[in-house]
């Protein structure tokens, strides 16, 4: 017998996968030209000179046992020395090797968190918009994923909507920001007004409720935007970092879990996110990766081509009509759907070759996400085609 809650998430594939394998299948019978794809997240800028350059410095100059054998299950003390040092001269923190565990990127690292954190009865909260895939990586670990509805305006957090959701069974609640699909980075007011509630029903609950920060986007951002680095604001923050997207390195499977002192049962719940981790059999993060973001750790990213293709396509749609509140962060922008359903937006569109995500999957039906992590030309030629739509609905 196979497991039937498996076979459906194994067999279901994400309407992003239908639409980026719909593009190249119209590529190959109208141009590639003629496609205006804004379906992936994949970077579009390459890795720093320095990724590249650290590569062959390590392969040049370091036993080949060492480069490619296992490392401790959680990373190499001296790789998560550099990442904590970086951690430290950037955020005053005071965090340790001992504190992080390095993953194959964010995905593993928030599946270890919320098993970790996944109790009898355990309910884990998203905050709309939010990454379609926390929905079964909390379900699949036998936890209630608890939908906290959008803000569809500013995009930052409905307070008031996150504390009435909170039962004596709240175990985290997941925070994402820079923020996929919208773009939005959360205020340090929007967080510290969180973080208060947070604490008080923590107390109320008898129990802290974590607070799951998942930073894949925190170097991506734009105009002097504050990203602020949660665990100073609320100490029961577990951050979940990748180099994913900051070092465009997605196919490298590379990042962390940081377990800060200050979080409560801070050695116990690392622990649990160890043994979340061993069970999952994702430990030992690929061992050449482990060297290369210990010499990048204070590497950032030229983002000047994102910043540039969302300045042009956030003025070009909010020109036509289109309502979209402004990224600061991240790739990615999150438009009104014309018509009020993305759904029947996104199948229009797709019959001119312009691929748009429905926001259905990210709690946003009536919004449609564009990556922004593209070619400036394809932008150029997508534009009639978003001015032409809009007359249509
Ligand atoms: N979290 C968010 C919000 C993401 O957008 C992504 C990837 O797109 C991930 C997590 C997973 O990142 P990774 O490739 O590091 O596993």
């Amino acid at each position: 017998m196979i497991s039937e809650t498996m076979y459906t998430l194994g067999s279901k594939r994400s309407c992003i996968r239908d639409l980026f394998e719909y593009g190249l299948q119209q590529a190959a019978i109208v141009g590639k030209e003629n496609v205006y794809d804004y379906s992936l997240g994949n970077p579009s800028i390459p890795a720093p000179a320095e990724v590249n350059g650290a590569i062959a410095a390590i392969l040049q100059d370091t036993d080949s046992l060492a480069v490619h054998g296992y490392t401790p299950a959680g990373g190499a003390m001296s790789a998560r020395q550099a990442l904590a040092d970086d951690l430290n001269r950037r955020f005053g923190t005071a965090i340790r090797p001992q504190n992080l565990f390095l993953t194959c990127g964010a995905a593993p690292a928030l599946i270890s968190v919320i098993r970790a954190l996944a109790v009898e009865g355990a309910e884990i909260m998203g905050i709309a918009p939010y990454f379609p895939e926390y929905v079964p990586f909390v379900e699949s670990n036998g936890a209630r994923f608890v939908e906290v509805p959008a803000d569809t305006d500013s995009f930052q957090i409905r307070l008031d909507e996150l504390e009435k959701r909170i039962t004596p069974h709240t175990q985290a609640v997941i925070v994402n920001s820079p923020n996929n699909p919208s773009g939005v980075v959360y205020t340090r007011e929007t967080l510290e007004r969180l973080a208060e509630i947070l604490t008080r029903k923590g107390a109320e609950m008898g129990h802290p409720i974590y607070l799951i920060a998942d930073e894949p986007y925190r170097e991506l951002v734009y105009g002097g935007a504050e990203v602020p680095f949660i665990p100073t604001i609320y100490p029961n923050t577990v951050v979940c970092y990748s180099y994913s997207k900051s070092l465009s390195l997605p196919g490298e499977r590379i990042g962390y879990v940081c377990v800060p002192d200050d979080a409560a049962d801070s050695e116990a719940l690392y622990a649990a996110v160890a043994g979340a981790a061993r069970s999952l059999g994702h430990v030992c993060a690929p061992s050449l990766m482990q060297l290369v973001v210990a010499r990048c750790a204070s590497v950032r990213p030229d983002l000047e081509a994102y910043d540039r293709n969302r300045t042009v396509l956030y003025e070009a749609l909010t020109s036509y009509g289109y309502q979209c509140a402004k990224p600061t962060g991240a790739f990615y922008m999150f438009v009104k759907a014309p018509g009020g359903s993305a759904a029947a937006f996104s199948d229009k569109a797709k019959e001119k070759n312009l691929l748009v995500v429905p926001g259905g999957d990210f709690g946003c039906p009536e919004f449609f996400r564009l990556s922004t992590c593209v070619a400036p030309d394809m932008i150029q030629r997508s534009l009639p085609v978003f001015r032409e739509l809009i007359g249509q609905f």
